[in-house]
């Protein structure tokens, strides 16, 4: 998109649009995101003059002109990982976008060039101005304005630490979850209680698979050929065609669905529903990663190919006991997260488009690191951020069934995972993730992201795929076929 102004881009915090009168259409048809704690509006000046005061809803930040419009700043990470401050790594960011490829004989080393060709399918010899701009600084977050060449390199260059996200081309719905949705989540809510026969199954997911399933994704396992899953490397296709192999030989059906050039697709898995219910209840992760810049290896065993794994070992517990759903239940391994969740993005705005009903949606993303001397634990999106306090709620009490050896409490931190594309179309979800607290994981976004080290708990990921496999089990509800004729309706 080019944007030319006078356009002001309004900031409000979470909370605060409780505070703004439903007659102020023109803000709610001018939607574009929730980053770092602030919901986002793109306003015309005549939207911005109108009879409401835009001092007293959030920060107004004026844009003059701007090809994309960036979000970037620090993960949540723990203070004991981070030795510098924002604003030096702001600094040595600015300073890089501005000597990138082309325009700096410091950076383009030979590997640095091998880099972008392979990633970007450049000419090294190509020049290029960059051009971009601060337009508002946060505590541990900066809004850019930036050209397309920076927005294509701004990943390459980006502190270790930091995320990225575009806000998107064009407004979105700013479609809150329906009181009747959560009236639903509400009542199943109550129907939760102990069940052995759910118990039986998620007691079935095997620590053997997972890490089996684990390491061929990291390329551990010396018969796998995946060396990196960033979302454009040949590896990530490589592993989104296994996955699909893999979560067929579940009963699922599965297609690999194209949402933008150059990024590997997602993997969308479903088991039929057996009733005649609409409903579809869906569990999600992210198969792609980030490893260390100029590495060609990303094997993400925790980011999040924890995840992946579980939504494997879940696939397989399912098939194991013959598990057939009442209602819809789809696997979903997304793509794109990294780059600002492009592919969970462009997926649910489809359901929604397609006016889908998706009672729940469950994403799992960074599963299985926890800190020497801790607990194994269960971090729970935090709903008065990102989320829907429902979800949060089932999640929590079938963890305390189900995986009572998980100390549970609340991830502080808004979004940042699939969760939060589905938040943005009105849909109900959470994140379940691998502690209560900011990330400790070293090796976040690095390429040592491997299974066997310190820290990293196969025992953890099947605790928190049990409490995942179990609300799917209680909300979409089941029969099992075969031998197994026990049944269930929660
Ligand atoms: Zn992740």
């Amino acid at each position: 998109m080019v944007l030319r102004g006078p356009l002001t881009l309004l900031l409000v915090p979470l909370l605060g649009l409780d505070h703004v009168p439903s007659s102020y259409d023109c803000l709610f048809r001018s939607y574009y995101g929730t980053y770092s704690s602030r919901h986002a509006f793109l306003v015309d000046e005549a939207c911005r003059f109108s009879s409401f005061s835009f001092t007293e809803l959030g920060t107004a930040v004026d844009v003059q002109w701007a090809e994309n419009l960036v979000w970037v700043g620090r993960s949540p990470m723990d203070s004991s990982l981070v030795p510098t401050s924002f604003e030096s790594d702001l600094g040595g960011l600015l300073t890089k976008l501005a000597n990138l490829p082309g325009s700096g004989p410091d950076v383009d080393s030979e590997e640095t060039v091998s880099f972008w060709q392979t990633h970007f399918k450049l000419e090294p010899t190509q020049k290029i101005v960059p051009r971009f701009d601060v337009l508002h600084l946060e505590q541990t977050g900066a809004l850019l304005s930036v050209d397309n060449w920076t927005l294509q390199s701004i990943e390459a260059v980006l502190p270790r630490y930091w995320a990225f996200s575009v806000l998107p081309t064009s407004p979105l719905p700013l479609i809150p979850v329906s009181r009747r949705v959560r009236e639903r989540l509400r009542d199943l809510l109550l129907t939760i209680r102990y069940n052995y026969v759910i118990a039986a199954v998620v007691n079935g997911i095997s620590v053997y698979h997972l890490r089996e399933d684990i390491q061929y994704l990291t390329g551990e396992d010396p018969s796998s050929d995946i060396l990196s899953r960033h979302s454009f490397s040949e590896g990530a296709i490589r592993a989104a065609e296994w996955l699909k192999v893999r979560l067929e030989e579940s009963g699922a059906s599965c297609a690999l669905e194209h949402f933008e050039e150059g990024f590997s697709p997602n993997v969308i898995c479903e088991f039929g529903a057996s009733g005649n219910s609409t409903e579809t209840v869906i569990l999600g992760v992210h198969y792609d990663d980030r490893g260390s810049f100029g590495s060609v290896r990303a094997p993400g065993a925790n980011d999040d190919g924890s995840g992946t794994g579980a939504l494997l070992a879940i696939a397989r517990a399912i098939a194991r006991r013959g598990v057939v759903f009442r209602k819809t239940v789809r696997l979903c391994a997304f793509s794109g997260e990294e780059q600002s969740m492009v592919g969970s993005r462009a997926y649910a705005a489809k359901l929604r488009a397609r006016g889908e009903d998706v009672l729940l949606m469950v994403q799992g993303d960074m599963l299985a690191f926890h800190a020497a001397g801790e607990p194994p634990q269960l971090g729970l999106s935090n709903p008065a951020l990102v989320g829907t306090a429902e979800v949060t709620q089932i999640l929590a009490n079938v963890s305390a069934i189900y995986s009572p050896e998980l100390t549970v409490g609340y991830a502080p931190y808004p979004g940042g995972s699939d969760h939060q594309s589905f938040h943005e179309q009105g849909y109900p979800s959470a994140q379940v993730y691998e502690r209560a607290g900011y990330i400790k994981d070293p090796m976040y976004h690095d390429s040592g992201d491997l299974s066997e080290r310190e820290g990293y708990d196969f025992e953890q990921i099947k605790s928190i795929a049990k409490v995942q496999l179990a609300t799917i089990l209680h909300v979409a509800g089941f029969d099992l076929s075969g031998d197994h004729n026990e049944s269930d309706h929660p």
